[in-house]
């Protein structure tokens, strides 16, 4: 079986087009992914001097996304795999970077594919939330809230599918600035919210 009538470019955002994702690794055969290093996120992680005696002892990979090439159009939706790999910087989980969207009023689903994670919310008034997203389940991020994804599994990849509002765009400067008011760390093997003590 195939599909018929397919336009030659494979990302015809006017006819349509059909992607893979390998639920299992969250790749694609049809685009690549940008990557994330460990080196990338200094001052992300509450414990400083730990994240550099990490980094020193050798970098990593922490998570790989996709960015589709839509059209900045209200009209369009953009959509791709997080891929989240486990880790941690003392007691505090591998986590993506986080963002809101520069048009603050849009949102975003995050239906996970694989393994075990959370999905951290904040609003810039401080409203927050924490949604554990496992296998199946369907996280919707409301417009207004910054959202970062957290792998709590020790071994396992978090694989999320998201889609959302092709112009929505991100804002990293305010999470990389100011940090989230809460942080989940593994507290006696047991996921904790903690007030992040170096939030400005
Ligand atoms: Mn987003």
């Amino acid at each position: 079986m195939a599909s018929f009538n397919i336009s030659e470019n494979p990302f015809d955002f006017e006819r349509g087009f059909i992607i893979d994702f390998n639920p299992d690794t969250g790749l694609s055969m049809k685009l690549d992914t940008g990557k994330r290093m460990l080196s990338q996120m200094k001052g992300m992680f509450y414990n400083d001097e730990q994240f550099d005696k990490d980094v020193a002892a050798g970098d990593k990979l922490v998570y790989e996304f996709h960015s589709m090439p839509a059209p900045e159009d209200a009209g369009d939706l953009a959509f791709g795999c997080s891929i989240l790999y486990p880790g941690k910087v003392g007691d505090e989980y591998f986590f993506t970077k986080g963002h809101f969207h520069e048009v603050i009023d849009t949102c975003e689903v995050y239906y996970c594919l694989k393994g075990h994670g959370y999905m951290l919310c904040e609003s810039p008034e401080g409203d927050w939330d924490c949604f554990e997203m496992l296998p199946g389940q369907v996280v919707y991020v409301p417009k207004r809230y910054a959202h970062r994804s957290i792998n709590v599994s020790p071994n396992e990849t978090l694989i999320t599918y998201y889609v959302f509002r092709a112009d929505a765009g991100h804002n990293y400067g305010a999470i990389e600035t100011k940090g989230y008011r809460k942080l989940l760390v593994d507290r006696d093997g047991v996921p904790t919210i903690i007030d992040n003590p170096k939030w400005k």
